[in-house]
């Protein structure tokens, strides 16, 4: 069987040959990194170079980063931290946030710690900055969780605006970079929020890593060891962090040609999709400037498309998604679909097609014939 094409970047990306070479010493190091001899002291420099690497980048300070497993812990660790630390009364939340945050809000206000307040999003999935704004008079101790950039539908928020109003009446921001940390896009000196979540498999690292900016410290999540300085205990997965340091350096080093050539496949894309499949309905802020660049999820009619559209491209050797990774296989229709408007119906038949620096057009041309090739045929 030929190689599958791989359009599925949105829910992770290859690794970089040049990160893996990065990787294997510390994969094959004996030490701990808490050891103070020099087989510990090697891993505990690694730690440390990636940090202030890490931190150089998004232009932070060293120690304003704590490394985590991935996103869904430096998310769990803003949610949770600020909520003891501060005893924040009041989220206001984005409803189309991945289930990182979203499950981890529901729990906190179940558990009686906060009270959450959904915020009005448009058609797009984008929040109503009104709605904003008249929530944090209400509620100026509150925390905002909005994302960057939607991971289903691409669709990018205020991020300026609602740091200048968080900013504005005294509330925490917690932004979830996870999708756009590898654009090169993130500076904090331009953009002070309090929290970014982001993780390394989303930007040719390795999986199961990623880090939490923080402003200021807060309580920690996972206890045990003072590693991190006491904000996450537990032997660091110092491969994992050396990885993520690596491929954020190459990232932002190369931003502006990786997202000259991801807005190229889009627009290549969009083309050859109004041409080949007119009856496709884009999901989300069709535009350039509202969206990610890797990003493109649509629809296609009930006359055309079932819900087993994602099997049937599989099985032709096209990866993509129908929803976000971590929905897929649990049967609900998107809650970032449904959010901006779209009936179960409608969200079980979007799929999203996400690419990266590896992204050929030719593929991009493969997998539109499968698709077609993929639709219900008219009798
Ligand atoms: N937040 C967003 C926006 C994501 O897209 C993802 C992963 O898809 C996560 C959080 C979770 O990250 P991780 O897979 O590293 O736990």
């Amino acid at each position: 069987m030929e190689k599958p094409i791989y359009l599925d970047y949105a829910a992770s990306t290859p690794l970089d040959p040049e990160v893996e070479a990065e990787i294997l010493p510390y994969l094959r190091a004996a030490g701990n990194p808490s050891s103070i001899h020099a087989a510990g002291r090697y891993l505990r420099t690694a730690i440390e170079e990636a940090r202030a690497l890490i931190a150089e980048l998004i232009g932070a300070q060293p120690g304003q980063i704590v490394f985590t497993s991935g996103g869904t812990e430096a998310d769990n660790h803003a949610l949770r931290g600020a909520v003891e630390t501060w005893a924040i009364p009041h989220i206001l939340y984005n409803p189309t946030e991945h289930h990182a945050v979203l499950h981890t809000i529901e729990a906190l206000a179940h558990a009686g710690k906060v009270q959450a307040h959904p915020l009005r999003v448009d058609a797009y999935g984008r929040i109503d900055l009104n709605h904003l704004e008249e929530l944090l008079r209400s509620y100026p101790k509150s925390l905002i969780a909005v994302m960057y950039a939607n991971n289903e539908i691409g669709t990018l928020q205020p991020v300026q605006e609602i740091t200048d109003l968080a900013q504005k009446y005294g509330a925490r921001y917690l932004c979830d970079t996870v999708q756009v940390m590898g654009l090169g896009w993130v500076k904090v000196t331009d953009w002070p929020v309090d929290f970014l979540a982001a993780s390394a498999h989303k930007f040719y690292g390795p999986k199961g890593v990623g880090f939490l900016y923080r402003k200021e410290p807060i309580a920690s999540l996972i206890t045990g060891g003072a590693q991190e300085r006491n904000q996450r205990a537990g032997t660091e997965n110092v491969a994992g962090i050396a990885g993520m340091a690596f491929a954020l350096k190459k990232a932002y080093e190369n931003r502006h040609t990786y997202e000259a050539h991801l807005r190229a496949i889009k627009q290549y894309l969009l083309g050859k999709l109004q041409e080949k499949l007119p009856e496709a309905q884009i999901n989300g802020d069709p535009s350039m400037e509202g969206s990610h660049p890797g990003i493109l999820n649509f629809r296609l009619p009930p006359a055309l498309a079932d819900d087993m559209l994602v099997l049937h491209l599989d099985l032709a050797g096209i990866c993509v998604s129908g929803t976000s990774a971590c929905a897929s296989g649990s049967g609900h229709p998107s809650h970032v679909l449904q959010a901006t408007g779209l009936t179960p119906e409608e969200a079980v038949r979007a799929l999203r097609f996400s690419w990266g620096k590896y992204t050929t057009f030719s593929e991009i041309d493969s997998a539109l014939e499968a698709l077609k090739a993929a639709l219900t045929q008219p009798a």
